[in-house]
């Protein structure tokens, strides 16, 4: 595209042409002054809508105060904001870095540590799953248990197996007497919306308390609310030993936090892990804020009968497309899975206005911020309903 040609940017995303410049709630303007319906939230990002008034007001009361503080010296936002999460989840700790892969660097290096630092067993593989998405950098990427992330890329680091999801023989299977941990995400959302089943994800629990594998639950993407549970982990009642978290945690200042177990403490002695700008008081406050809205307006709560009102939608109105294979999703992660690649679809989609994401190439993602309301839900597939039938049309036509 032209546009990517003129640009002083790496070719490293497939941009559309698209500007915009404005946004409030699940609206977003571009520079012609067309509106757009936002259900992919900045990928996941502003669970809160655009520009939330009370995220903001605290941003700028900050602005006034100072702006960036070493992590060599205390930050109360960071304090504060690892004291709510730890509260309401089934960690005691908590690492700030900046975004999901970081926050999943982290976790691999706080289980090998674990195993090689406090029990001092050399351990150091590390399971992760098929279709899985963790992250960019060499040892996420890694992880990622997709082949198109790591071309052109070797080496790669040593010690990533990868299972079938869903399939515990599988992970049987792929544990040897060097398995430090497994890392999944408990609904697949680059790879397409696909979520854990309930048995498999107990027996995996088991299977790891068994063999003293060190479980990393990857949330990035599921994490606050948009399940429609704060954590994804609670629909499965299990209690990871990792859980981390980035997308939705400061609604859109960057931040990621790698929360673990009391036991793990430990692992990180001071100097063997750091961040420069990780929690620093900017992002930390932005979190907060968020995360104070969150749980007093239990937006989980909210994203979960959404979801159930956005799932049955989407089944009435679009079940009888040819195109469409299946519906599926948790909460305000939903998926509509369709026969052939959805690029143009996406594209066609967002000249009627709505902004939505692909979930690997067969996948639309659908997913609303979490104040969306039913009238905007019924907007978007109306929309979508308009554009699939004009597809239709137009094939029929051929
Ligand atoms: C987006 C995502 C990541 C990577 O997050 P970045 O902030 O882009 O590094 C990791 N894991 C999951 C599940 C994600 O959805």
């Amino acid at each position: 595209m032209d546009i990517a040609e003129n640009s002083a940017l790496f070719p490293t995303y497939a941009k559309h042409p698209i500007t915009l410049i404005r946004g409030d709630g699940s609206r977003l303007w571009d520079e012609q002054g067309k509106e757009y319906l936002d259900f992919m939230s900045g990928l996941a990002v502003c669970n809160l809508g655009h520009v939330p008034r009370k995220v903001k007001q605290r941003v700028q009361e900050q602005l006034e105060q100072v702006w960036h503080i070493s992590n060599l010296f205390r930050i109360p936002n960071q304090e504060e904001l690892a004291q709510m999460l730890t509260v309401h989840s089934c960690a005691d700790l908590v690492f700030f870095c900046n975004s999901g892969a970081e926050a999943n660097e982290a976790a691999i290096k706080c289980a090998r540590r674990y195993h090689q630092r406090v029990l001092k067993n050399g351990r150091f593989e590390i399971i992760t799953f098929e279709k899985s998405f963790h992250g960019r950098t060499l040892a996420t990427l890694t992880a990622t248990g997709q082949d198109k992330v790591k071309d052109g890329f070797f080496p790669l680091p040593e010690g990533f197996l990868y299972a079938r999801y869903n399939d515990i023989e599988s992970v049987k299977d792929t544990i040897t007497e060097q398995t430090a941990a497994v890392m999944l995400e408990l609904v697949q959302g680059e790879g397409g919306v696909y979520p854990a089943d309930r048995e498999f994800v107990t027996q995996l629990f088991a299977l790891c308390k068994k063999h003293g594998l060190i479980l990393i639950v990857d949330e990035v993407q599921t994490g606050l609310g948009r399940t429609g549970k704060l954590f994804a982990y609670e629909h499965y009642g299990i209690e990871p030993d990792i859980i981390t978290l980035a997308k939705g945690l400061a609604s859109g200042f960057p931040i990621g936090a790698m929360m673990g177990k009391k036991v793990l403490r430990d692992a990180f002695s001071v100097g063997s892990h750091a961040s420069t700008f990780g929690g620093a008081p900017l992002a930390a406050i932005a979190g907060l804020a968020t995360m104070e809205i969150l749980l007093k307006e239990r937006l989980f709560e909210r994203a979960e009968e959404m979801g159930a009102y956005a799932i049955q939608k989407l089944l009435d109105q679009l079940h009888h497309y040819s195109v469409v294979q299946s519906i599926r999703g948790v909460g305000l992660l939903i998926g509509i899975e369709c026969v052939k690649p959805v690029a143009p679809i996406i594209k066609e989609l967002h000249r009627y206005g709505l902004l939505v994401l692909p979930g690997g190439s067969h996948v639309i993602r659908f997913m609303p911020n979490l104040y969306v309301t039913k009238e905007e839900i019924d907007r978007a597939v109306d929309i979508i309903s308009i554009v699939l039938t004009k597809i239709a049309q137009a094939a029929s036509v051929e």
